[in-house]
């Protein structure tokens, strides 16, 4: 494991440092994120000021460094990119609104797309000028996503698409989406699914947003009635999607590797800063003997990260340390916020920013933290990937592997 970075790293680093200062607003503290400086405005308001810091981002070629050049990247391997969103973490830039589009939907279609969709719609992704999102999520198949019922009927030259899929997150805002659905019902599970890049402003289709825990609507149920989508809009061969699906669904877990949050450091700073009833919370022996758990844990999950960074600075592919890392930070990030509230007793409730102590991170770490351990692969299906292909135990239980999808109970 290497811990520094090379000479041509360090100096990448001091440019994105430059560059950064230069362009974006830096934090008041280590809490501070965009939602909190500007409470309430995190939604249009905060898609405008993202696609303005977006395409000043791509004109100074910090968008997508491992793109190929004529896409508008620096075809540097992935440890830079690595590099300039550990600095860009420093500034307060409104993230989040690319990662689909750039990190899932524009890899396949790079994979899948002709040489006129890629020249058509890396760009505008790029500049953030055009927002995606990823249709592949339906209330029977999330884990099991090869078990979705959404049908895509060819008609002509379109296929005609009806279904429903939920947790879409930016639906509301996205002007385009990657989609997989069936295409073959009387064909196994993962044999029947077709895989397509489509508009959302198409004839109906209607998205309507899901209220989360924390109060904001981050994702959507999008339903499809009669929607039509070019046969030229389809990525891959017809009943192959499963393979296309897969291409974005590893792209997926690379990036959802990267769980943000408070950490030791941030748990230890508030155990410093509270006093229990029998006197400092630091010179409790209970909360000594749970500070150093912590300390454990964070300091695992680190140098797991740094095993990750290693590997991509010498341009190999992260093994399954990238599995193990999202796995134990999930709950990590989870029992930290819990053992916050803890300590924080009744005042643990507040949670506006303006007067929670530690500007209510460790509150909005609490209402977060479940998602981390869904999204991008539960914990389960995480342990599973494990168990098979790192510890080469026997495969999960898969009985309707081969069955055609319309003989399975549920499917039609
Ligand atoms: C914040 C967030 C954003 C998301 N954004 C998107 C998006 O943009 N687009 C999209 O398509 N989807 C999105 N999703 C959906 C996400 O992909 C699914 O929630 C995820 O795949 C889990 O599926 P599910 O919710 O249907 O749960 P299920 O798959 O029904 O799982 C329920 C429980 O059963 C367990 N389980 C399932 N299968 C197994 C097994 N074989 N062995 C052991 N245990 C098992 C799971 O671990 C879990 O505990 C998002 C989810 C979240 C939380």
């Amino acid at each position: 494991m290497d811990f520094d970075d090379t000479r041509e790293e360090a100096a990448f680093r001091a440019e994105a440092r430059q560059w950064l200062g230069a362009h974006a607003e830096p934090k008041r503290g280590a809490f501070e994120t965009w939602q909190s400086r500007y409470p309430g405005r995190e939604g249009w308001d905060g898609l405008e000021r993202a696609k303005a810091f977006q395409s000043r981002k791509a004109e100074a070629g910090f968008a997508a460094l491992h793109w190929p050049a004529e896409w508008g990247g620096r075809a540097l391997p992935p440890i830079y990119q690595v590099i300039y969103s550990q600095e860009e973490t420093r500034f307060l830039v409104p993230r989040g609104y690319f990662e689909i589009g750039l990190g899932m939907c524009m890899p396949t279609l790079f994979a899948y797309g002709t040489e006129a969709q890629k020249r058509r719609y890396a760009p505008p992704a790029l500049r953030g000028d055009e927002v995606w999102c990823q249709l592949f999520s339906e209330p029977g198949a999330g884990s099991d996503l090869a078990g979705l019922r959404t049908r895509a009927q060819r008609d002509g030259g379109d296929w005609v698409i009806n279904g429903q899929k939920i947790w879409t997150s930016g639906a509301h805002w996205a002007d385009r989406a990657i989609l997989v659905a069936r295409s073959d019902p009387k064909a196994a599970k993962h044999k029947g699914l077709t895989f397509f890049f489509l508009d959302m402003k198409s004839p109906g289709i209607e998205t309507r947003r899901i209220k989360q825990i924390s109060g904001a609507s981050h994702f959507n149920e999008v339903y499809f009635t009669d929607v039509r989508i070019p046969d030229s809009q389809r990525l891959g061969a017809v009943g192959a999607g499963w393979g296309v699906a897969i291409t974005t669904l590893m792209n997926e877990r690379l990036t959802s590797g990267d769980l943000r949050g408070p950490d030791f450091e941030e748990i230890f700073g508030l155990a410093r800063a509270t006093t229990l009833e029998d006197g400092p919370a630091i010179a409790n022996a209970a909360v000594r003997e749970r500070l150093a758990d912590l300390y454990v844990k964070t300091q695992g999950v680190r140098l797991t990260r740094f095993r990750t960074m290693t590997a991509l600075s010498r341009g190999e592919t992260p093994g399954p340390e990238n599995s193990i890392g999202k796995l134990v930070s999930g709950a990590m990030l989870q029992d930290i916020a819990a053992y916050a509230m803890d300590l924080q007793g009744a005042s643990g409730v507040l949670n506006d920013p303006q007067v929670a102590e530690m500007a209510g991170q460790f509150q909005a770490m609490l209402m977060s933290s479940p998602s981390a351990r869904i999204a991008g692969g539960t914990d389960e299906i995480l342990r599973n990937i494990i168990a098979e292909r790192v510890l080469g135990l026997p495969p999960d239980i898969r009985v309707d592997k081969d069955v055609p999808f319309n003989k399975l109970a549920g499917g039609r």
